[in-house]
């Protein structure tokens, strides 16, 4: 993130009143849901993530995975595409334009076992809500390998846009590992500073989209390493990494690539560890919609939207949609609590400006 970017964050301490609505995260679900409720007059506030080194390891600074993905062709409104991080600073403006309030800090705890919800912040600050949207996302999969985690930051990235730039990767060879939609981008981009991507798949197809696959098959400088691991991450305290041994899955013989980075692009798994247990996950971690048409949650006056409840679709356009379900959801719920009906009508937004 860019200083410019970065003063444009700012820290309000939230007082001990009583928020209508708190949402937690910064990624489209968040914005749309935020820029729904301050439009609805929710007053909400966000809590858009912390800035801080752990966080970024994580890839979980403020605005979410698209802030860390280069052009977006698919958004709708953009025929020429958008860079991720313009379109997830435009959502933010968006918001704060009618009003949302915005917390630089991660939410830490929060309990859930009766109204308000109070939770607690990375700056020590409680905030106290009637109602939450959890739209926190999903972060980073790495292998698992110890050879991996010892080479993290020394060669070994789960984000080509934040560390592919880097002096130690130009010019050299580079390894990606997944065949998703991430790994082909991933795969992309890192051929602007490498001399050869090597894409490192365990089967012999790749799950990306048919016109992001071909893309990336069709690139001369993206070599797909079929049916293939990797077995270790090789390297010494003084170089960091320095290759990767590959095992071909189907016929258990390794082989050995000089290369001085790997960027693992294997797939997401959602934020949900600070709930504790107090919403109902699904076995992957994902958030259950008690509703599949609504996004209520387990708990009453708890609503979630985006990728840490969508283990099908995770489109930033998904995302988005389900924020704006989730504050009309909120909304609704907390005109049922006033009046004491609990079929309040929907209050649509369809005024202008
Ligand atoms: P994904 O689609 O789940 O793909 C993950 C890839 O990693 C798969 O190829 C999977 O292999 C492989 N993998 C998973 N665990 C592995 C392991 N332990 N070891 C080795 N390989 C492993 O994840 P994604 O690529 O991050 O995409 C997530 C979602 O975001 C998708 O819906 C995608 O369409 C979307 N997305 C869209 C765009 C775009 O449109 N511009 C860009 C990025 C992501 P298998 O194939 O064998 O399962």
């Amino acid at each position: 993130m860019d200083d410019s970017v970065e003063e444009r964050f700012y820290n309000t301490s939230m007082s001990d009143s009583l928020n209508k609505l708190v949402i937690i995260g910064s990624g489209p679900a968040a914005w749309t849901a935020a820029i729904y409720a301050a439009r609805a007059n929710l007053n909400p506030v966000v809590f858009e993530g912390a800035i801080s080194e752990e966080n970024r390891m994580r890839g979980m600074l403020p605005l979410g995975q698209l802030n860390l993905t280069t052009e977006v062709e698919n958004f709708p409104g953009f025929p020429e595409g958008i860079m991720g991080p313009e379109l997830m600073m435009k959502m933010r403006e968006q918001a704060e334009r009618y009003g949302t309030r915005i917390v630089t800090e991660d939410v830490t705890s929060v309990d859930l076992s009766k109204r308000p919800f109070v939770m607690t912040d990375s700056a020590g600050e409680t905030t106290i809500a009637e109602s939450l949207i959890f739209s926190t996302g999903a972060s980073a999969n790495y292998l698992g390998l110890p050879s991996e985690s010892r080479f993290k930051n020394m060669g070994v990235s789960a984000c080509a846009v934040c560390d592919g730039a880097l002096p130690r990767f130009r010019g050299k060879p580079l390894i990606v590992v997944g065949g998703g939609d991430s790994a082909c981008e991933e795969g992309t981009y890192l051929t602007k500073f490498a001399s050869m991507v090597y894409l490192v798949h365990r089967r012999d197809t790749l799950r990306a989209s048919k016109v992001m696959a071909d893309r990336t098959l069709a690139n001369p400088k993206i070599k797909p390493m079929w049916n293939s691991a990797v077995d270790e991450v090789l390297g010494d305290d003084v170089h960091g990494m320095t290759g990767v041994r590959l095992k071909n899955l189907k016929t258990g013989e390794t082989q050995t690539i000089e290369a001085p980075g790997m960027f693992v692009a294997i797939g997401h798994t959602p934020n949900t560890t600070f709930l504790n247990g107090q919403l109902a996950l699904d076995d992957k971690g994902f958030v259950v919609l008690t509703d599949p048409f609504r996004t209520t949650t387990s708990v009453e006056g708890v609503f979630a939207a985006g990728d840490v409840a969508d283990s099908v679709y995770k489109q930033a356009v998904t995302a988005a949609g389900m924020g704006c379900k989730a504050a009309l959801d909120a909304e609704r719920w907390l005109a049922s609590m006033e009046t004491g009906n609990p079929n309040e009508p929907m209050r649509l937004q369809w005024s202008v400006g």
